[in-house]
């Protein structure tokens, strides 16, 4: 029997159900021992016919899971649509020959499993051991069960696709429509235009003053408002917690039709939600059928919507423009843990300390490169703030740690006596056995922990100031010193990080830029005076980031900043450059560095 024209069109909607190879399942076992009872016979099936094999999604007697297309009555039933019965298979002109009449079946009736569309999926079908005929009774309840049959696998298949809050299709629903209005119009132009209903912010807030009834009450009534807002023909998805989407036709939609259903929702957002605080942005991107990858066409729907909270407006259009920096953030995120991996991507820099008086080298300050093979140099003032969001914070540290570790045994090793600071991320204070495996790998090197001093920036100990502190006072006891980074550029207080176990103190090189200047720089001079003076009080060294020229450093001088590190000195360097500057630059013998603490 040769395969119905519509065989793909078929295939498709088969396997847009999930079914196929999906677990056996008390629902559909129940129909089939119903179907075997009715009829008395000992076997019964609801079989799926797939490309090349009959699938039993439930059976009753038979042990096999599947069986070959070829010469099954399922794939009658499924293609005609129609219940079929065969008195005798072995009685009969086509299927005498079949397998089934070979392992010694004689009588099949079977009722078609059809989609609302009309295709047919299979059949759910009893077998005997003997030549009968079925009664009309009988052929009655086996469609009957085949209904049964076919609306629970279309129920189980919307179970995953509808939201329960919204009712509204969901993201995988999208994706899948998605893929379909591909294949019919491929190369078409489309609007998608998402609906982003509030900043997660002001999700946030909304949850703790009102509870999260309101928010599912603002979900629902939005859906609601953009259900009636679109026409008959068009669907809205609920693609995420608070955004929606929907499909509009450039040719036939203008943009003050995409205005007018937006700000419709964007309304009854707001009013649904007392009058809280939440502001609607709307993205549209466009896109052309086919040339866009599916999770893509969202992912410039939400970049469009994020560019209109952005810019304070209510509706943005994707812009390529902006998605450079998108995709380039991406990319960057997605490639990092290869370069961990890789040996030539990822390597260390070292940045001299120096001490302000004598100039001499008291050790490096070490920063991380990448070499993107693809992209280049990329600056870890790019890179790091977005690996911090991921868990790769973790092992980059440790990588860090590890290689400058390594190399400062090597150093130890020639004479040098400087000592290396590392940076740390936020995400480190929160791994519990972060001093732990900083004591193993000081170990691992034979490397004694006050050679070592770690930098955190205050907003990084702000994030999760119980949980620093722990970390801190255990890396502290390891006999590890530490700095507080980028100081001066947080909210803290020299007061407040006087209860934190911390030694240095780093005052940011934003402070450096006119310290020398005799008009404008005042205010910054008495400001840093102040912090040198305070930070001497409470006990902490003091060295300055960021000096450029000598202007600078002698102001620090007189103000008796104990360090300084900055292009004035030295450039971060790769290793040995920087062994042989901190060589060339044993200090003024004149002057007495103020030792290191
Ligand atoms: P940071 O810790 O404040 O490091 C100092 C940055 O200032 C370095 O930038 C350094 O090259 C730059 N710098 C030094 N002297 C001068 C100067 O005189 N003028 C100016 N304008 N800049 C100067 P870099 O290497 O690009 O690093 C940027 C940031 O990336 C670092 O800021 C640090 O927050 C982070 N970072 C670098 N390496 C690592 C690392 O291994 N781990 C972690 N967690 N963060 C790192
Ligand atoms: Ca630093
Ligand atoms: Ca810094």
């Amino acid at each position: 029997m040769t395969k119905p024209v519509n065989e793909a069109a078929r295939l498709d909607a088969l396997r847009q159900l999930d079914i196929l190879d999906s677990p056996p399942s008390e629902s559909f076992d129940r129909i089939t021992r119903m179907a075997s009872q009715i009829f008395g016979l000992p076997v019964s099936a609801i079989s799926l016919t797939d490309d090349d094999r009959q699938w039993f999604k439930s059976r009753v007697g038979v042990e096999h899971t599947e069986l070959s297309r070829d010469r099954a009555p399922c794939a009658e039933v499924a293609e005609t649509t129609k219940p079929l019965v065969i008195p005798d298979l072995l009685d009969h002109p086509f299927y005498a020959s079949s397998q089934l009449a070979s392992s010694g079946t004689r009588f099949y009736a079977g009722a078609p499993l059809t989609t609302r569309d009309g295709y047919g999926l299979g059949s759910l079908c009893v077998l005997g051991s003997e030549p009968r005929t079925a009664t009309t009774a009988e052929m009655g309840a086996l469609r009957d069960l085949a209904a049964m049959a076919m609306a629970q696998i279309e129920l189980q298949h919307a179970f995953g696709r509808i939201d329960p809050i919204s009712g509204l299709p969901n993201r995988q629903q999208f994706l899948d429509d998605l893929a379909d209005l591909t294949r019919d119009h491929c190369g078409e132009r489309r609007l998608l235009v998402m609906l982003d209903l509030a900043r997660t912010d002001q999700i946030d807030n909304m949850t703790r003053v009102l509870g999260s009834e309101h928010v599912v009450e603002m979900v629902k009534t939005a859906a609601l408002q953009l259900r009636d807002a679109l026409s008959a023909n068009r669907r809205a998805y609920h693609v995420a917690a608070t955004q929606f989407v929907f499909f509009a036709e450039p040719d036939v939609d203008d943009a003050a039709y995409v205005t007018l259903l937006t700000d419709k929702v964007a309304e009854c957002s707001v009013k649904s939600s007392l009058r809280f605080a939440t502001t609607a942005a709307v993205g549209v991107a466009p896109i052309t059928l086919g040339m866009v990858e599916p999770t893509d066409v969202l992912r410039f729907a939400h970049g469009a919507a994020q560019d209109a909270r952005a810019q304070e407006a209510t509706v943005c259009f994707f812009s390529s423009a902006n998605d450079t920096a998108h995709r380039r953030r991406y990319e960057l995120l997605r490639d990092f843990e290869a370069a961990l991996a890789s040996e030539d991507q990822l390597s260390l820099v070292y940045q001299p300390r120096v001490d302000l008086l004598s100039r001499q080298c008291l050790g490096a300050e070490v920063l991380l490169r990448w070499t993107h093979p693809v992209l280049g140099d990329v600056s870890p003032a790019e890179f790091i703030p977005l690996i911090e969001q991921t868990w790769n914070a973790k092992p980059l540290t440790h990588w860090v740690v590890d290689r400058a570790l390594e190399q400062l045994g090597r150093w130890i090793a020639e004479g040098f006596t400087g000592n290396l600071s590392i940076n740390l991320s936020a995400n480190n204070l929160e791994e519990p056995d972060f001093a732990a495996r900083v004591q193993l790998l000081l170990l691992k090197h034979r490397i004694r922990a006050e050679r070592i001093e770690l930098e955190v920036t205050e907003s990084a100990i702000m994030r999760n100031v119980a949980q620093a502190r722990e970390q801190l006072a255990a890396l502290r006891d390891a006999g590890v010193r530490l700095a507080i980074d980028d100081f001066g550029t947080g909210y803290s207080s020299l007061a407040y990080l006087q209860r934190l176990p911390v030694d240095v103190v780093k005052i940011d090189q934003s402070f450096m830029r006119d310290l020398d200047a005799t008009i404008s720089g005042g205010d910054e001079q008495t400001l840093v005076r102040t912090m040198i003076r305070l930070s001497h009080e409470l006990g902490y060294r003091v060295v300055a980031e960021g000096v450029e020229t000598e202007g600078v450093a002698a102001c620090l001088s007189t103000m008796e900043c104990d360090e300084a590190q900055g292009f004035l000195f030295a450039r971060p360097m790769p290793a040995a450059p920087f062994r042989a500057w901190c060589i060339a630059h044993p200090g003024d013998p004149a002057t007495t560095p103020r030792a290191a603490a």
